[in-house]
């Protein structure tokens, strides 16, 4: 390895040039750094949304790299195969690359770190996607966490690192190697639902995640606690959806809460809790990867899960004739996003009311969602099917009736998203029209679809299979 031989940095879940552990390294070296994004199958696997999304991402970061002298490089093709091509073009003699921790990056990763060092070369990888790492929050007896709370109380006095500062300059190398055109990829190939529609709804890249988070704090976590509940209000920071392509960091999000708690902001405690329940998603996808694919809690295999059918058709399409759970699914075609509340209502109605299996829920998310993570969507589901680590009961059943009357006392979520009250629809209720694809049928003129089950009776037969599951 040379003072001046180029490090390549492989690019993955961190569009950021703040608080980015690995470019702090890179830049303090005082060697050229070529930042490279490589399309390759696992990036090809992604849902519809997360992957157009993740395009989007690529475009505003490339901008935002080019200002500090640097480039954005863009390759396709199997990993190992474009970085073993790229150390020989560039002279590269160090590969890094920031961590991430689903079982088949993982995989690929361990895969690739191997090779390189075979070939003498340094390949390093760095945190900045989590808090903490998975595997450095240990129970007394050196075991993971499969409860929230002692998670929680695990975490929140540990001494996080302060955010590093955005470097001015990243070093050029002598000559750039050739790169993808973006547009070539055509990452939104699979987006068929308009998204232009989807577009309006989005806040891309580092700046704007940057003035998300200072007007969250600014104006909005003092209520957090009590408002993140009320599904009409704007009440969260709405950064999901740029922590999972790494366009802010949580250690950022983590100072901000800390610095609010500090001044006497009330909900900022709870801001804080929710941060680390996404790292608790990870700590339990570390330790038990199966949380992904298979019920986590043995018994429930058991379980008699629908598949696919007209029922879990028209849950896509927002047609059940339950308000409340047709306004999310329809906020989450229009958007790519769902609140918090409406996610659990949902997939309450799904699991329990329609006894539809958790994983037709889950991949329908991973299609749609603009924020979509693998660790939080499978705990998420997991956990109000009843079939997961720390999860919600599974006789304790929302009525999503009683949770509007709640959450949305003045229906203003629903008249926001549906075309069922008045005479002049919202145009996000229209806009889900524009967006619904033509095979789905659907025109605003359309009746209110009659209830796909009487709320009672699907209590009623969620509980009966419950205790035949139990018996068995
Ligand atoms: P805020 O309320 O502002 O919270 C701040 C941050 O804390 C969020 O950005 C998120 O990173 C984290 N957070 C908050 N709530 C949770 C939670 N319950 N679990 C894990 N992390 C949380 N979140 C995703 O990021 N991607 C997903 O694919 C996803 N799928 C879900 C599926 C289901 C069925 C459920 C019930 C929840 C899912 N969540 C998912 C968690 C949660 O709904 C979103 O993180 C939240 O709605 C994001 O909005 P926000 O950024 O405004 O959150």
């Amino acid at each position: 390895m040379t003072q001046t031989s180029p490090i390549l940095w492989w690019v993955r879940r961190d569009l950021r040039l703040a608080d980015n552990p690995l470019l702090t390294a890179a830049v303090a070296t005082g060697r050229p750094v070529i930042p490279v994004f490589i399309c390759d199958p696992l990036t090809d696997a992604l849902g519809a949304a997360p992957k157009w999304r993740l395009g989007l991402g690529l475009s505003a970061f490339a901008d935002r790299v080019a200002a500090t002298g640097s480039r954005l490089i863009l390759r396709r093709g199997a990993a190992a195969e474009v970085l073993d091509a790229l150390t020989l073009e560039t002279g590269a003699t160090s590969v890094w690359w920031a961590r991430q921790y689903d079982p088949d990056t993982k995989a690929r990763d361990t895969h690739i770190k191997t090779g390189l060092r075979a070939r003498g070369l340094d390949a390093h990888s760095f945190d900045g996607h989590l808090l903490v790492e998975p595997w450095t929050v240990e129970t007394g007896s050196g075991g993971f966490y499969q409860v929230y709370t002692p998670f929680w109380r695990a975490v929140r006095d540990r001494i996080m690192p302060a955010p590093l500062p955005a470097p001015a300059k990243i070093n050029a190398p002598v000559t750039w190697p050739l790169s993808d055109r973006l547009d070539d990829w055509r990452m939104g190939a699979a987006m068929d639902r308009g998204a232009g529609i989807v577009a309006k709804h989005l806040h891309v890249g580092e700046t704007a995640a940057r003035a998300r988070l200072d007007r969250f704090i600014a104006t909005r976590v003092g209520a957090y606690a009590e408002a993140r509940n009320l599904l009409a209000e704007d009440a969260c920071s709405g950064l999901s959806e740029n922590l999972t392509y790494g366009e802010i960091s949580p250690v950022a999000l983590w100072h901000a809460g800390q610095g609010a708690l500090a001044r006497g902001a009330q909900g900022a405690e709870t801001f804080l809790k929710e941060i680390v329940w996404r790292e608790f998603a990870y700590h339990l996808m570390h330790h038990t990867p199966h949380l992904l694919h298979d019920n986590w809690r043995a018994g429930w295999d058991a379980f008699p899960w629908a598949g696919e059918s007209d029922a879990s058709q028209r849950w896509k399409q927002g047609r059940t004739g339950c308000a409340v759970v047709d306004a999310a699914m329809r906020e989450l075609y229009v958007t790519g996003r769902m609140h918090n509340r409406a996610r659990m209502l949902v997939a309450s109605y799904l699991t329990k009311h329609l006894l539809t299996d958790w994983r037709i829920g889950r991949d329908w998310f991973a299609e749609t969602l603009v924020d979509w993570d693998p660790a939080s969507n499978a705990m998420g589901w997991q956990w109000v099917a009843g079939c997961g680590p720390d999860a919600a009961p599974y006789f304790r059943i929302f009525n999503p009736d009683t949770q509007a009357e709640k959450f949305d006392p003045e229906q203003r979520y629903c008249d926001r998203w549906l075309r069922t009250r008045g005479s002049s629809p919202s145009p996000d209720a229209l806009d889900f029209y524009k967006a619904a694809p033509k095979s789905w049928g659907l025109s605003p003129t359309d009746p209110t679809p009659a209830p796909l089950i009487d709320l009672a009776a699907g209590r009623a037969r969620a509980l009966q299979a419950y205790e035949t599951k139990k018996t068995a």
